[in-house]
């Protein structure tokens, strides 16, 4: 194969961008893969910022996603206390005390799902 466009030089590596093969002049080296002199550099670069960032976020939400059913839990117990003191209305507090533990509990167990689907996907740092 043959450099996009030198004809007669052979290609040493594809861009990542636009996935022509190109010769050593016609390429550059970025952090994170090769492209096209000039023209696909940046486009690459913005792509690996694009991931980077999309990843971070994914991270964040994870500490996130927990921190809610842990909340929900909590609220939970602090209607189940009331309900267990008793009164009259106890009925209403001990419903929903159960409502929003086993709802955290349901939360929590999808998230633990959804961060395991996260841990299967291929690393993009080569
Ligand atoms: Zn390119
Ligand atoms: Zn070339």
């Amino acid at each position: 194969m043959n450099c996009f466009n030198h004809d007669a030089i052979a290609a040493v590596g594809i861009c990542k961008h636009c996935n022509k093969a190109l010769c050593h002049e016609c390429l550059t080296d970025t952090t994170n893969g090769l492209a096209c002199t000039a023209t696909c550099v940046e486009s690459v670069n913005t792509l690996n910022y694009l991931i980077d960032r999309s990843r971070k976020t994914a991270t964040a939400q994870r500490g996130n996603a927990y921190l809610t059913s842990i909340l929900l839990g909590l609220m939970g117990l602090i209607f189940l206390a009331f309900g267990v003191q008793g009164g009259r209305n106890a009925s209403l507090p001990l419903a929903m005390g159960t409502g929003m533990v086993g709802l955290s509990i349901v939360y929590a167990f999808r998230m633990r799902k959804w961060i395991k689907s996260l841990g299967h996907e291929p690393d993009l740092d080569t």
